[in-house]
This record gives C-alpha cells, sequence and structure tokens, in this order.
C-alpha cells in the first residue's frame, strides 16, 4: 500500500469523525447518559460517546429476543444466509470507515485493521454456507420398511456473545453470525472498550436484514453480561475472553434457574514456540517478531515463550536483538508503524509491573525504546527477557513481551511436559528442518492450532480453524468445520403416516 492511494484519501475522511454507540434494543436506540470514548494512541483524541445499558434495557433485549426466537428459527436457513451474505457485502462496502475504527478505538495497526475486516467477511460467508449445508434439509436416518425416520437440527433460543477488544470486528460479528445462521437471536454485549465499532457492525447487520428484535445490541461493563448469563430465558453463551471470566460464566450458568445450556469459550494462552538447531536463525527471528509483537502481543494466539536450543541461541538472539531495533512503535494509523499501544491505562500498568518483575527474575535482553511520540497513548516497549523455564511465569501477559528459554537438545521431553503442564493449550510454533521431529513436538503438545516453520498468529477462517483446549478453551474451532454444531439442538421424527 503507498499513501498516495485512494484507499489513504478514503481513511484520511474518518481521522476527525465522530462515531456514536448506545443499546439498540428491539430497533429502539436507547437513551442515557454519554461517556466519551477516547483513543489508545492517544488519550486526548476523541473518537465518540457511548451509552451503556442499563439494567431496564437488559430486561427488554431478553423479552425482546425471547419473543422473536419462534420466528428466527423458522426462517428458512436460505433466507438467513443471505443475509449475513449481504452483511458481508456491507463490511466490504464500508471497509474504509471500519478500518478507521479499528484504528481509532482499538489502536489496531491499518494492516490488523485491513485483515480484521477481511477475516469479519470471512466469518459472515463462512457460517452461511455451512449453515446451509448443516440446515437445508434433515438428515435422512435408516429405519424399518414404511417408517420415514429424519433428523433436523434447530437453534436453541436466544444466544448471549460476549466478545472481546482485540478483535472487535471479527471475533464480535463470528460469534454472533455463527449464532444467528443456525437460527437463534442474539443479545450481542462487546468490550466495555470497543462499543463504537461493534455498534457500527450492528447497524449494518440490521440494514442487511436481520430483523432488529434478532439482534440486540447491549454495550457496558463486564456486570452487563454477568446479567444476561445468570438469567434463565438464554438459550446458550459463546464468549471469548479470559479463562477466569470463562469459568465465572461457568459457574454463572450452572447456579440459574432453567435449563442446562452450552458455553462456547475461547480464553487465554501461554504460547510456546520450540526452535531446534536445524532452524533457520533468520527465519526463526522474522516469525518471533511477527508472533511477538503484531496487534503489541494481544492476541490469544501469540508467542509468549520461545524456547531455543542452546547450539543456535546466541546467533538467533543476536539477530533478534537487531530485528528488535528495527520496529516502528508509533501511531497505528501510519503505515510505518509496526507496533501500536496497548488497550488502556490497567494493561499498560499490568504490563509494566510485569516487566519489572522479570527483569529481576531473568535477564533482560532487549527493551525498545519508546518513542517522544507515544506521550500520550498506552504504550509499551517491546520487551525480551531471557527466564529458566516457562514455570517462573504465573499467568499469560497479553502484550508485546517476548520470554525465552534455552534448552539442549537431550531436553527436548522436558521441554514439552513443561509446556504441557501449564494446562493451556492454544497455538504452538515449531522451527525444525527435521521433519521427524517437527511432526513428534506436534505430536506430544496439548495444543489447538500447531504451526510448523511459520509464524502462529492470523489464523485465517476455513483454513485455520481457531481454538484449544485446557485452559484455553471448549471448542468447538471458530472458522471450523465443527463450530455450528453447537449452537443447534437436535430433533428426531419418526413419522408413520
Ligand atoms: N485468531 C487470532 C489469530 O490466529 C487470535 C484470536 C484471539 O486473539 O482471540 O491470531
Amino acid at each position: 500500500i503507498s499513501e498516495s492511494t485512494p484507499f489513504f484519501k478514503a481513511l484520511e475522511t474518518f481521522k476527525t469523525q465522530q462515531w456514536q454507540a448506545a443499546p439498540l434494543v428491539d430497533g429502539k436506540i436507547l437513551a442515557g447518559s454519554e461517556q466519551a470514548v477516547v483513543s489508545p494512541y492517544d488519550t486526548t483524541q476523541q473518537v465518540g460517546t457511548v451509552v451503556h445499558a442499563n439494567d431496564a434495557a437488559i430486561e427488554q433485549a431478553l423479552t425482546s429476543a425471547s419473543a422473536a426466537f419462534s420466528d428466527w428459527c423458522r426462517t428458512p436457513v436460505e433466507q438467513r444466509a443471505a443475509a449475513l451474505q449481504k452483511l458481508a457485502d456491507l463490511l466490504e462496502e464500508h471497509r474504509d470507515e471500519l478500518i478507521a475504527l479499528c484504528t481509532r478505538e482499538a489502536g489496531k495497526s491499518l494492516q490488523d485493521g485491513i485483515d480484521e475486516v477481511r477475516e469479519a467477511v470471512d466469518f459472515c460467508r463462512y457460517y452461511a454456507i455451512n449453515a446451509k449445508k448443516m440446515m437445508a434439509k434433515p438428515e435422512l436416518l435408516q429405519g424399518p420398511t414404511g417408517e420415514l425416520n429424519e433428523l433436523f437440527l434447530q437453534g436453541r433460543g436466544v444466544f448471549v456473545c460476549i466478545s472481546p477488544w482485540n478483535f472487535p470486528l471479527a471475533i464480535f460479528l463470528g460469534q454472533i453470525t455463527a449464532a444467528l445462521a443456525t437460527g437463534n437471536t442474539v443479545i450481542a454485549k462487546p468490550a466495555e472498550q470497543t462499543c463504537l465499532i461493534g455498534y457500527r457492525a450492528v447497524q449494518l447487520a440490521h440494514e442487511a436484514g436481520i430483523p432488529s428484535n434478532v439482534l440486540q445490541y447491549l454495550p457496558g461493563a463486564g456486570s452487563v453480561g454477568a446479567k444476561l448469563t445468570s438469567d434463565e430465558r438464554i438459550g446458550g453463551v459463546c464468549f471469548t475472553g479470559s479463562t477466569g471470566t470463562a469459568k465465572a460464566i461457568n459457574r454463572a450458568l450452572a447456579n440459574r434457574e432453567g435449563a442446562i445450556i452450552p458455553l462456547i469459550a475461547e480464553t487465554g494462552g501461554q504460547n510456546a514456540m520450540v526452535v531446534d538447531s536445524t532452524s533457520q536463525p533468520e527465519q526463526v527471528v522474522n516469525d518471533v517478531v511477527a508472533s511477538s509483537f503484531t496487534s503489541a502481543g494481544q492476541r490469544c494466539s501469540a508467542l509468549r515463550v520461545l524456547y531455543l536450543q542452546e547450539d543456535i541461541a546466541e546467533r538467533t538472539l543476536d539477530i533478534l536483538k537487531g530485528a528488535m531495533n528495527e520496529l516502528t512503535i508509533g501511531h497505528p494509523g501510519e503505515l510505518k508503524t509496526d507496533v501500536g499501544p496497548v488497550i488502556d491505562a490497567t494493561a499498560k500498568a499490568n504490563l509494566t509491573g510485569h516487566i519489572e518483575h522479570i527483569k529481576q527474575v531473568g535477564k533482560l535482553l532487549k527493551q525498545v525504546e519508546l518513542p517522544a511520540n507515544c506521550a500520550n497513548g498506552h504504550f509499551v516497549a517491546p520487551t525480551a527477557v531471557e527466564i529458566n523455564s516457562i514455570k517462573v511465569l504465573e499467568k499469560e501477559q497479553f502484550g508485546p513481551i517476548l520470554h525465552v528459554v534455552r534448552y539442549q537438545a537431550e531436553d527436548l521431553p522436558k521441554v514439552i511436559d513443561e509446556i504441557n503442564s501449564t494446562g493451556y493449550g492454544l497455538t504452538l510454533g515449531i522451527h525444525s528442518r527435521n521433519e521427524g521431529q517437527a511432526l513428534a513436538v506436534a505430536d506430544k503438545v496439548n495444543v489447538g492450532n500447531v504451526y510448523i516453520n511459520r509464524n502462529q498468529i492470523g489464523a485465517v477462517v476455513g483454513v485455520q480453524p481457531f481454538g484449544g483446549q485446557g485452559l484455553s478453551g471448549t471448542g468447538p474451532k471458530a472458522g471450523g468445520p465443527h463450530y455450528l454444531q453447537r449452537f443447534v439442538t437436535e430433533k428426531t421424527r419418526t413419522n408413520n403416516i
């Protein structure tokens, strides 16, 4: 991309735009007290205002979404899928505005914004196609002569979709479109930090033909999600966020009145990359930098712990330090920027605190200097620290911090055990030119997504279905062939007429 292209000219027009978000319930915009939304890269810059949902809005959304279910689940799947295809078209049409919003509200880099819209479009189209394949006709079952046995799939009810700020459009819409395609009505609760993007997405979904009572929007803090997930009228929950919150939702679902309903949770990781001495250090460093520092390390999939075989450690770390020097930190809307801000002041304080702590436990390898133009934003310097083992890390650090562990060839089984001992199981990177060894490591580490000789982020819908195991989530994988199954209930009909 060059800065003289029509794309950049289009982005220019959104540089000062202000957006609004509010609860969208039963097609009505609910008024309330407006809070300012500021940009993570410069907190003196306002992006718009948001009205949070109150208890009355939550109640109204639950009533309206429950009432809408009966018609929506009987709407032919072809019609539901057509609305999602139309939504994909509208996302493409409004691509520039959505990219600008990703940059300004979520602090995403331009490339991340472009990828985000692409992924959101992919989710709409993929689930539209898969829902049709799965639900257009009942499955004919074998039975005695003269008896017709059929298996039908249908929506479960009101799905509560609770999404994260790190993919404010793609995961937000991925959850919603999966639930809608399969005939559920939806109450969408975006992350508190990215309500403006969610609001635009819901407006576009309504414009695409999703009835306004079928998709309700409740911006707000975590308490909105907590109220929704303890209500007996809901039929399922789709959640992406921390493992702790997923467990709290699971408890709320168990303790409430009403049916036993599914929770689809995609949570955190303590992702490792294992690099053996047959690897090419230059390629390793490219992939390490991409895996650790893209999106300022704010991806569930991001690399947190690099295991380097001793024989190539020194050379690889030299190249890594040089590559980190080349990173451009700054305004996410500029083409040259590699690493933008983290999401908010709390994230910055936690990450900075961890860097100070881990520098005492291990050895600082490299900390990039923050340029002066980062002073008004929530920036954290990309940092690499050498430690003894993944075990010294108490929890996932959701930012641009890479931990490095050296290992001896004979200790590879121990490395595998250590990685498994975290209990997380999301992504794993492997670098090796010894295929047998690479495949053996891939087999023994309990994770959802393995990447050999490449970076370990940026799963593509339908190509690398995304999601982990253990503390990293329940499955099924988003963007995969089994995802929609969890959103439906099954009914057989035996007919002897
Ligand atoms: N699917 C994204 C990736 O592969 C990560 C999703 C997340 O951070 O929740 O990078």
